[in-house]
């Protein structure tokens, strides 16, 4: 078998690599194994890569890919132990957008390639040709509204600007005016190729993907997140399609089609139109006074919480994006275990945009080593929620927002949530009156049967796991206070 060959057969195995990590990533149980295999396949996929390419260009060319490798693999390495994993969201975002640029340059390459030696010496040539014209100009068109979505992804999800949509006048119309003119254009570029059509569908793409992400804000960013990453899997399909590697069009269909998957799975769990997302900005702007206060709310001490905890039947803890800025997934998996232990049922609530990322909380509290068996679904949960004794909310609070399902005019309307409210008690550990991602009031908070309980959701945890130690069941503590709204806002 020459190595060529070889490296052919172990191009299958890695796909295969690739598809069983996906199946492997589907389930908690087996993630672990979904990463391994992944990493195998990856490793595999640039050591064929590699053999392959050394046939046909120099040994000083090689020694530079595998300097580029070096260099690329120890950055990546660097900035995947540095970052937090409150900001692995900006991080795949700066990742995508980096897919879009190969995709963008590999189109750029292959087209001044074919140029600068004229079309009979190339190995594209007759027919071949208008094609190869086409998936150049798609190439660069996916990875161009790839890569500056991701920017403007990156930039929303890091809150370097702000979350809400930008609403240009005539921006439905905007959009198709630009992909009309794309089709114009990959038929003007077929026919008669140009240097001039090059620039103007890099320049249209760009400002494409830029204003898709931008229109779109609020609740609708996770959809934004995994659409973006169907959209890199298709630039990387095109770039392996130019640069004739069949590994990098399985892989980039993999990653295109679970990814788009994904985000039609994440816009079915917030009653969202798929389309409408997609076409740039479902999300509305959030009216003014939207995030303004709505009454009193009740504040609770930690001593109060556990004497609470400490006699329910039945707890269901909700977590959200502030549990993972806290870091508080060890403390709570501590306090489900004492609480277990003295015989209360502890179970979870997930919300499937729950955090910044898909599966954010499920990371967490198996990180955590919280049980499968009582971390649930949001339709799993959400029946028995009215049967509950205490509802913990940690850190969460779009997901719990009863205004999603009451009022008609708010940013999240009609996104399913968690009905925490309907339990006998609900607790919500957050730091002070503000509102969550969609920038919206959270009428939850001013209800009867809720508490604020204020502080950083991991220092409140343990304060509660001490009262638990020092108190018992049946621990003395101050009573319940209520508070004015003003008193918290923006702390
Ligand atoms: P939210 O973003 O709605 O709210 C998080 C809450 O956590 C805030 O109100 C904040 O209040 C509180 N918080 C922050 N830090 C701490 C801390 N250290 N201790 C205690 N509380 C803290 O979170 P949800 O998870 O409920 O909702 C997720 C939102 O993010 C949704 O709108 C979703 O659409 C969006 N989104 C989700 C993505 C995904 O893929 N899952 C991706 C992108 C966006 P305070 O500041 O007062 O402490």
């Amino acid at each position: 078998m020459t190595s060529t060959t070889a490296a052919h057969a172990a191009d299958l195995v890695a796909a295969l690599l690739f598809i069983l990590s996906l199946a492997g990533l589907s389930q908690h149980r087996t993630s672990r194994a979904g990463v391994v295999y992944g990493i195998a396949g990856m490793a595999l996929a640039l050591v064929a890569t590699i053999v392959v390419a050394s046939k046909s260009i120099s040994a000083g060319a090689v020694a530079l890919v595998v300097l580029a490798m070096a260099l690329g693999g120890a950055a990546g390495l660097l900035r995947a132990r540095q970052v937090e994993m409150t900001q692995m969201p900006e991080l795949i975002a700066v990742l995508h957008s980096f897919v879009g640029l190969a995709a963008v340059l590999v189109g750029w390459n292959s087209y001044l390639e074919v140029e600068a030696h004229g079309a009979a010496q190339t190995a594209v040539s007759g027919d071949l040709l208008g094609i190869h014209h086409a998936e150049v100009f798609i190439g660069i068109f996916i990875g161009a509204v790839t890569f500056t979505g991701s920017i403007v992804a990156f930039l929303k999800l890091s809150a370097r600007i702000a979350s809400r949509p930008l609403m240009l006048p005539g921006k439905n119309a905007l959009n198709i005016g630009a992909l009309a003119a794309f089709v114009g254009l990959t038929v003007w570029f077929t026919v008669s190729p140009g240097l001039g059509l090059m620039i103007a569908v890099t320049v249209l793409a760009l400002a494409l993907g830029w204003h898709l992400v931008a229109s779109i804000g609020g609740g609708d960013m996770p959809v934004v997140v995994s659409m973006l990453n169907s959209y890199s899997g298709w630039a990387a399909a095109a770039a392996g399609f130019l640069l004739d590697n069949n590994l990098l069009i399985v892989t980039g269909a993999l990653v295109g089609s679970s990814g788009a998957y994904l985000s039609y799975i994440m816009c079915r769990a917030m009653n969202r139109s798929f389309l409408s997302v997609i076409a740039g900005g479902f999300g509305i702007e959030a009216p003014s006074g939207a995030a303004e206060e709505q009454g009193e709310h009740r504040e609770i001490r930690a001593e109060e919480a556990a004497r609470q905890l400490a006699q329910a039947k039945s707890v269901v803890i909700t977590p959200g994006y502030g549990m993972a800025v806290a870091q508080a997934q060890h403390p709570v998996a501590e306090l489900t275990r004492r609480l277990r232990e003295r015989g209360v049922e502890v179970r979870f609530g997930v919300h499937p945009v729950a955090g910044r990322l898909p599966g954010h909380m499920n990371v967490l509290l198996a990180e955590a080593k919280v049980p499968y068996d009582i971390v649930l679904e949001m339709d799993e949960i959400n029946d028995d929620l009215a049967a509950t004794t205490v509802v913990l909310v940690i850190g969460a609070n779009d997901t719990v927002n009863p205004a999603a399902m009451d009022d008609p005019a708010s940013p999240i309307a009609g996104m399913p949530v968690l009905r925490v409210w309907e339990a006998e008690q609900v607790i919500v550990f957050k730091r002070s009156m503000a509102s969550g991602y969609a920038g919206v009031q959270n009428p939850l908070f001013f209800r009867e049967n809720s508490a604020m309980l204020f502080g950083d959701a991991k220092q409140s945890v343990e304060d509660i796991l001490r009262a638990l130690d020092a108190d018992g069941p049946g621990g003395t503590a101050p009573a319940a206070r209520r508070t004015s709204s003003a008193d918290r806002a923006g702390v």
